[in-house]
């Protein structure tokens, strides 16, 4: 079995390299509803050419492909891939699909997802040739908007993991060929500190700095943090790698915490601001430690250290 699937992938690579080629040149941007159709209809043929049955779903963003095939077998398998890329209408053609002198393949999305998408096909085709059909069904889902997401596909997932006993998401892997078995959930906050706007100069005590406010919420949000492992340095890929360490997944902390951007519409350094935001992203990889987290950083609303000043956190 597992020789005869060697054997099929292997006198099949110039032809998946082929596909591969095809299907990176169709231009299927996120919100691209005729690219993303394009790059569905590439993969339904093939998986029609294997004996799937296939269906078409659309919104006005996307074109949405689940293919089933059928076996014999007693469990359900899903899989999960996609033809979005996160690149504008044009790219395609303006950087074509090459392969280089090191044997790498580059074009838009050609890694993220297409090279996968294309992966499965050749897979599935390997257990055909093999005679393997100890599966109930096979469940292929190429997703038309995976970058950045979508009701529709968040619905289709859901739909698709109640009819099946296993899901694999086939997305790109990790350096050092690591496997992603987890990821955690993602959370955004906007916060916006009101204070009191003044001259520096002659109207200090009847001003709330709205900036100095926001500085110490700051803190209080890295607060609420897992402590990181230690020396960043120590923990590049390239460190992990020189001691041996294959899986750099095993020192994320529990969240993680980051005030990717502040601003304030104030632009002088002689005037108090009288108003001042930060955005941040949460990541937990449990629901209960999100919600906990959740709930301290609503609570940060409250806690008011400039007189005069108020805090907005949505
Ligand atoms: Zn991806």
């Amino acid at each position: 079995m597992r020789e005869a699937v060697k054997k099929y992938i292997a006198e099949h690579y110039e032809d998946y390299v082929k596909d591969l080629e095809a299907l990176t040149n169709i231009d299927s941007g996120n919100g691209d509803r005729e690219g993303t159709e394009a790059a569905n209809k590439f993969v339904a043929e093939k998986m029609t050419a294997i004996g799937a049955a296939t269906e078409f779903r659309y919104n006005d963003r996307a074109c949405h492909l689940i293919s089933r095939l059928k076996g014999t077998g007693k469990y359900t398998i899903l899989l999960v891939a996609h033809v979005d890329t996160v690149f504008k209408k044009g790219e395609a053609a303006r950087r074509p699909f090459r392969v280089d002198e090191n044997n790498f393949a580059w074009g838009p999305g050609v890694g993220d997802d297409k090279a996968t998408v294309v992966e499965v096909i050749y897979g599935l085709e390997a257990l055909k040739a093999a005679g393997f059909d100890n599966f109930k069904e096979i469940i292929y889902y190429t997703n038309g908007e995976e970058e950045g997401g979508s009701k529709t596909a968040e619905d289709i997932v859901a739909e698709l993991s109640q009819q099946s006993d296993f899901a694999i998401i086939m997305d790109v892997a990790r350096p050092n060929w690591g496997i992603v078995t987890q990821r955690k959930g993602n959370a955004k906050y906007r916060v916006e500190v009101t204070g009191k706007g003044g001259h520096h100069g002659n109207a200090s005590q009847s001003c709330a700095n709205a900036i100095h406010q926001l500085a110490y919420t700051i803190t209080e949000l890295q607060k609420l943090a897992s402590p990181m492992p230690g020396n960043p340095e120590d923990f590049t890929a390239a460190a992990l790698k020189a001691r041996g360490i294959v899986d750099a997944g095993q020192f994320i902390p529990q969240n993680t915490v980051n005030v990717g951007v502040i601003g304030s519409t104030n632009d002088k350094i002689s005037v108090i601001p009288g108003d001042a935001f930060c955005e941040v992203n949460i990541r937990c990889f449990t629901i209960e430690e999100q919600q906990r987290i959740d709930a301290e950083v609503k609570a940060l609303a409250d806690k008011v250290v400039i007189p005069g000043t108020s805090i907005k956190i949505t």
